[in-house]
């Protein structure tokens, strides 16, 4: 049986400590060791790459303190849109949809998409007809209602501002403290078979539609057996630009760089130039795994089957 890995995220962004009770740090610890330990527990049984992201990014959306599922942000609208994608690196298989309301886990959706509607990547209505269809479980909005994300919307809706998360009690901009909650996972089984899953409610504010990095393969997702699987989490329309997952395997590929290396070139060159601010968590086949951010801090964790584990949330640890 060769090494096998797990890696989450919860977001990026403006994230120190000084900003942060005891009491929240608590919380999103234990949150994260919650999506550690169920998406692990399904590697150590022997399961798939696939079904250990799925059941870490579950736990992630089910938890109101990251910006996916039940912890969704608001739109412009009052309501919440969430996009989500998973990746089979063996396969190369994904499954995508953007933009889908009162859909509990948007990952379960994702998959579904995967394996059952012969296509890729489903949006809106469309998606949400698809849900309903494979009876995927779906939440009234009240389900999806906190008084603080609520409260975060409120103080920008009459405005154009849009917002990529929260900071402590104060409400931030996307030109000031920027804090992104999407979440993901990546992992590489006992077979060496890798799998990627990010599931996000975008932005504060977001309107028109609007679509971020996170659902979009190649650019919040993407997995390859090849090279590597890797989540995104920062500036969506950025990192849309930079294409940040896929570049990250092509690095490998074509120029030979290990994991570590290609993460470093994406998130701390090739981002950091167009001011991309955020991270990624990556893995290779090796189960080797790379958790590289650009921003004060990241919601984060791994663990692998030679006894190394972390979880963590500022730029140190
Ligand atoms: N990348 C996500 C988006 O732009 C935001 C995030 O990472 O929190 O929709």
């Amino acid at each position: 049986m060769q090494k096998f890995c797990l890696a989450i995220h919860g977001g990026a962004g403006t994230i120190v400590k000084e900003d942060m009770t005891p009491e929240l740090e608590v919380e999103y610890t234990k949150g994260l060791e919650d999506a550690l330990n169920a998406g692990y527990s399904v590697l150590e049984k022997g399961g798939t790459a696939m079904d250990a992201v799925k059941a870490s990014v579950v736990s992630l959306e089910d938890n109101p303190l990251f910006n996916a599922g039940k912890g969704a942000v608001f739109t412009k609208k009052g309501i919440n849109e969430m996009d989500a994608a998973v990746m089979d690196g063996l396969t190369l298989d994904a499954g995508a949809v953007a933009g889908v309301r009162n859909v509990r886990n948007p990952v379960l959706l994702a998959e579904e998409v995967m394996l059952h509607s012969g296509h890729i990547f489903l949006t809106g209505k469309g998606a949400n007809d698809f849900a309903i269809k494979q009876g995927v479980k779906l939440e009234p909005d009240e389900y999806f209602f906190s008084q603080y994300r609520y409260d975060q919307w409120r103080a920008i809706r009459d405005s154009d501002m849009y917002q990529l998360d929260h900071k402590g009690d104060r409400l931030v901009t996307l030109m000031k403290d920027k804090k992104f909650g999407t979440v993901g996972a990546v992992a590489c089984d006992a077979h060496g078979n890798l799998a990627a899953a990010t599931s996000t409610g975008g932005m504060t504010n977001k309107r028109y539609g609007r679509v971020g990095d996170s659902p979009i393969i190649g650019c919040g997702t993407y997995a390859n057996n090849k090279t590597c699987a890797v989540s995104c989490t920062g500036h969506g329309e950025i990192f849309i630009k930079a294409v940040a997952a896929y570049d990250v395997s092509a690095l490998m590929e074509y120029k030979g760089l290990s994991l570590q290396e290609a993460c470093e070139e994406v998130v701390n060159h090739k981002l950091v130039k167009i001011d991309g601010e955020g991270g990624l968590i990556a893995v290779d086949a090796k189960g080797n795994c790379s958790l590289v951010f650009n921003s004060a801090g990241m919601y984060r964790g791994f663990r692998n089957s030679v006894g190394e584990s972390e979880i963590a949330i500022y730029k140190e640890a």
